[in-house]
């Protein structure tokens, strides 16, 4: 057998191994043979280069490096999901949901893996891609760290489509996190916090071989793209398995909410039998048709829905209350807690929010209180066992000054925080709001990290954001911990935020409640800094989406002489303070107004370039029809519900021709 059909043999027999060891778990060749086979492979790639294959299985023991992990925009977005805690809400659900389309509903009942999202792209049968799920429009590309995790098939079997995406969740079982965490302790470093944050924090690693050495998972749970030979959610799940996914076999069919509570009652038990950590249930409306009939909301599919299991409780006391600074100037009390176990970390801290929950709880320090920990990573105070508080006990007084900078706290009307008014002058909102402007989502400074922004200001080297461009390499170097070749980078890293887009230089700038998607839309309407700077209150409310008190904070923000003069040195330095004549040429108006429902499938242009299209010239995307909607674009197989709706309020369905035809 010469050297190419060798190879190709060992690449198809080592495929089939490594599905039945990792994904079936059903060992069909020894390690020892499977090594032997394994090193054959490599010495054969090595030998004949030309063979090379990005996908072959010696690819998973790691070795690629990834400097910067590019910025992909996923082909179809990935939301986040609604959550509900009761019965009710469940039913709530149901209610909307029924209105929503015709016929029976069945759902399916999934659980809700607790991991790092991940989003696979296949192309004829090869992983192709990687993504984090990132904002769920645009993803971080993790595609060599991906490729070392075993229960990720590089190629394909059976009947798969052409292309197509695949969603899932990368875990790290408890017993391989125990083990990671033991080793760490044994070479006297502090052990990972959760397993959660350590496989999202894995798939971020610059060296594969690193990932490779983690027993990561992933879990699949739905395979998304056009055309595809699925109907349901359940076929879904089935067909990804027969192409060789790792994908749960726990999900059930149900046709009632009563056997969804059933479900979620069972593995509410059941769960802590379960290898890797799970934080509730994911339901979803069985028959894809009827999803796509009920569409998204602005964050999340309405056709599904997430049960969270009761969060874990335990009791500990509270030494002591003290208060943090963010960038923003808003004051947040935090409890330091006696170290507790509490859902297999250890916690040390707990958020007690604003005076107001201080207050309605009467929570003191040296109390005892009850901790819960839900989604989020800072856990809560839920109340306080008052048949332990000592006797001596003083109720909690809310502090009036800043205890940063000593001034005088405010609290605005119906405003639950209070805040240190001393924007310019207080040191962590100054460090805050330069930290914020450097942040990957913002000006995504390469080289600049967090800490080093508070030593630069502590150093009187910068006081603000635009003073970053006047660095100089002979400044910096004196710096702790900054040699030679970080100082570079911190300067190139500078350099190269100029290029950044308008959009996220105004999510930069860090104007209260301009998030990221409010960011977008500003600079989208406004196009510049100028117009937005010279827009009254008035049209900044008229702009779609922008309410009051978004509008208040800009015009605040720019009624600043401080904030004014930092924008005009941003410029100078030759910040991107417009939209790049690039992306102005592709876009128009025409569609200026016009609301558009898309429906069904499409052979022209996909039904997300469709969409880009639409906002692209001006118009808006709708998922539901209403009074508003100004067309119905429809491909083949629109919905029936939809194209009664339409009917019944005559409103205008149009191809995909007749639209082309409108923007060209
Ligand atoms: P959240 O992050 O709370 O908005 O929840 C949405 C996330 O749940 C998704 O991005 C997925 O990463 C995750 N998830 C875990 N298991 C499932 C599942 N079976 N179906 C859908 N999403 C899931
Ligand atoms: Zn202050």
């Amino acid at each position: 057998m010469n050297a190419k059909d060798r190879i190709s043999q060992l690449r198809d027999e080592l495929r089939k191994h490594n599905h039945s060891y990792y994904v079936l778990d059903t060992p069909t060749i020894s390690d020892f043979e499977f090594d032997q086979k394994l090193k054959e492979l490599q010495q054969l790639e090595t030998e004949n280069p030309e063979h090379y294959d990005a996908n072959s299985p010696t690819i998973r023991v790691g070795g690629a490096i990834t400097k910067n992990f590019n910025t992909i925009v996923h082909d179809n977005r990935m939301y986040s999901l609604d959550n509900s805690y009761s019965k009710e809400d469940l039913l709530d659900w149901e209610t909307r949901i029924k209105k929503l389309v015709d016929g029976e509903v069945n759902y399916t009942c999934e659980l809700k893996y607790d991991g790092a999202s991940i989003s696979l792209t296949y192309e004829d049968g090869k992983l192709l891609r990687a993504v984090t799920r990132g904002d769920g429009y645009q993803g971080d590309e993790v595609t060599a760290n991906i490729k070392t995790i075993k229960t990720i098939p590089l190629v394909l079997q059976g009947d798969f489509p052409n292309r197509f995406d695949i969603r899932g969740e990368i875990v790290l079982p408890f017993e391989g996190f125990n083990k990671m965490n033991e080793d760490r302790v044994e070479a006297g470093e502090e052990p990972y916090r959760n397993p959660r944050n350590t496989a999202s924090g894995s798939l971020k690693l610059q060296d594969s071989s690193e990932v490779a050495k983690r027993p990561l998972e992933c879990l699949l749970y739905s395979v998304v793209g056009e055309k595809l030979p699925i109907k349901t959610q359940i076929q879904n799940l089935e067909k990804a398995r027969e192409w060789g996914f790792n994908v749960p076999c726990d999900a059930k069919v149900v046709s009632s909410i009563d056997e969804v509570l059933q479900f979620v009652e069972y593995w509410d038990v059941h769960r802590h039998d379960l290898p890797y950590e799970t934080d509730g249930v994911v339901i979803k409306v069985n028959n894809l048709y009827q999803q796509d009939e009920m569409g998204y909301t602005a964050k999340a599919p309405r056709w599904a829905i997430a049960y969270k299991f009761k969060a874990e409780q335990v009791s500990t006391i509270l030494n002591e209350i003290t208060y943090q600074v963010g960038r923003t100037g808003a004051i947040t009390p935090v409890a330091n807690l006696e170290p507790v176990e509490l859902a297999g970390t250890i916690v040390k801290r707990a958020s007690l929010h604003n005076a107001d929950q201080i207050e309605k709880l009467d929570i003191r320090e040296k109390d005892t209180v009850y901790v819960e920990k839900g989604g989020e990573i800072i856990p809560k105070i839920m109340g306080v066992d008052l048949s332990k508080r000592p006797i001596d006990s003083n109720v909690t007084k809310y502090i009036e000054e800043c205890p940063e900078c000593q001034t005088e706290l405010i609290r605005l009307d119906g405003e639950a925080k209070h805040f240190c008014p001393n924007t310019m002058g207080c040191p962590p909102q100054i460090i805050g709001r330069i930290q914020h402007y450097i942040s990957r989502k913002a000006m995504d400074i390469d080289g600049l990290g967090g800490e080093t922004v508070a030593l630069l200001v502590n150093n009187h080297l910068i006081t603000n954001y635009a003073d970053l461009y006047h660095l100089t390499k002979d400044q910096v170097m004196p710096l702790e911990r900054m040699a030679e070749k970080s100082a570079d980078n911190l300067i190139t890293g500078i350099e190269a935020s100029k290029t950044i887009p308008f959009e996220r230089v105004l999510f930069a700038l860090g104007i209260r409640y301009v998030g990221e998607t409010v960011a977008k839309k500003l600079a989208k309407h406004y196009k510049s800094i100028d117009a937005l700077a010279n827009a009254s209150e008035e049209e900044l409310i008229s702009v779609d989406e922008i309410g009051d008190v978004i509008a208040k904070s800009v015009i605040e923000f720019f009624s600043s002489e401080e904030n004014v003069t930092m924008v005009n040195r941003l410029k100078d330095s030759g910040i991107q303070l417009e939209i790049s004549s690039e992306v102005l040429e592709n876009q128009t108006d025409k569609l200026q107004g016009k609301t558009f429902v898309v429906s069904g499938v499409f052979t022209k242009v996909s039904r997300n370039e469709l969409k880009k299209l639409i906002e692209d010239n001006g118009g808006k995307v709708s998922s539901s029809i209403s009074k508003k909607t100004g067309y119905v674009v429809a491909g083949d197989n629109m919905g029936p519900s939809k194209l009664a709706k339409a009917e019944s309020l005559e409103i205008p369905i149009i191809t995909e021709d007749d639209f082309l035809l409108m923007i060209s």
